[in-house]
C-alpha cells in the first residue's frame, strides 16, 4: 500500500487560510490502511479546523467525504455534483489522489493534507515499513521474497556487506538485516544455489529519468 502522514496543522491552516467552504476528503483506500486519510482521519481534521477556527474568531464551513478510492475516476465521480459548493478540497488521499482529483476537476483548488511517504507493509499496529521502491524490474524472486533494494540499507544485490551483528543493520539496531533474512529464506527454501549467480545493478531507467511511468493493456480498455 501507499503510506503517508498528515501535515502539521498550522501547515494545513496556511494553505486555507484564504478560504471559507473547505471540503475535506478522505480516501478509504491505503491512507485508511495506515490512518492517517480514513473517514476517522477526516472527522478529527475537520473537527480540529473548526474547532480551530471557533477559538480564534473566525467563520469558515468545512465538510466531510470520503471516497472508497480517490484515485480512480469511477469513485472520484461521487464529488462531481459536490465541488462547486467549495471554495477548496482539502485532500487526505495520497499524491496520486491529489492529483487525480485535480486532473478531473480542472478549475478547483486541491490541496493536499498528507505527506506521501513510500510502497510498505503494515507491521503491527501503527507500525508501517517501507518494502518496495517500485524499481520496475522485481527481483523478488532471487531473494527469497526480500527486497535488497528497499531492505538493505545499502541496497546490495550480491550478498551482506560485512557489519549485520546479531541479525541486524549495522546502520539500524532496530532493522534486521536483509541478507541474514535473505540467506535463511533461501536455505530453508533449499535454494542457497541462488547466491551463486552475479546479479547485475537495478536498472534504474526503470524507474526514473524518463518523466510518469504508464501501464496500458488493451484486454483493460473499454
Ligand atoms: S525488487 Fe523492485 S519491484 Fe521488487 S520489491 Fe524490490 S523495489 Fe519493489
Ligand atoms: S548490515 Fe545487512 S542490511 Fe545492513 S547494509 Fe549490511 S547487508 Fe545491508
Amino acid at each position: 500500500m501507499i503510506t503517508a502522514e498528515r501535515k502539521p496543522l498550522s501547515e494545513i491552516k496556511e494553505m486555507i487560510a484564504p478560504y471559507k467552504k473547505i471540503l475535506v476528503a478522505g480516501c478509504g483506500s491505503c491512507v485508511a490502511e495506515c490512518a492517517s486519510g480514513g473517514e476517522k482521519e477526516v472527522g478529527l481534521l475537520a473537527s480540529a479546523l473548526r474547532m480551530d477556527a471557533k477559538m480564534e474568531g473566525r467563520k469558515i464551513e468545512v465538510n466531510e467525504i470520503t471516497l472508497d478510492r480517490q484515485c480512480v475516476y469511477e469513485f472520484i465521480d461521487q464529488l462531481t455534483g459536490l465541488v462547486g459548493q467549495f471554495d477548496v478540497i482539502l485532500s487526505l488521499g495520497c499524491g496520486a489522489g491529489v492529483q487525480a482529483l485535480a486532473d478531473v476537476f480542472a478549475g478547483v483548488i486541491i490541496l493536499p493534507a498528507l505527506n506521501t511517504a513510500f510502497i510498505g507493509q503494515t507491521k503491527e499496529a501503527g507500525l508501517w515499513i517501507e518494502n518496495c521502491r517500485a524499481c520496475g524490474d522485481c527481483k523478488l524472486g532471487y531473494f527469497a521474497a526480500v527486497c535488497p533494494i528497499t531492505r538493505c540499507a545499502k541496497g546490495l544485490f550480491n550478498g551482506p556487506c560485512g557489519g549485520s551483528k546479531d541479525g541486524k543493520c549495522e546502520t539500524d539496531p532496530d532493522a534486521p538485516c536483509a541478507w541474514q533474512l535473505i540467506i535463511e529464506r533461501l536455505d530453508k527454501a533449499g535454494r542457497l544455489d541462488l547466491l551463486q549467480n552475479v546479479y547485475p545493478p537495478a536498472d534504474w531507467s526503470k524507474q526514473q529519468g524518463k518523466g510518469p511511468r504508464k501501464i496500458h493493456r488493451e484486454d483493460q480498455s473499454i
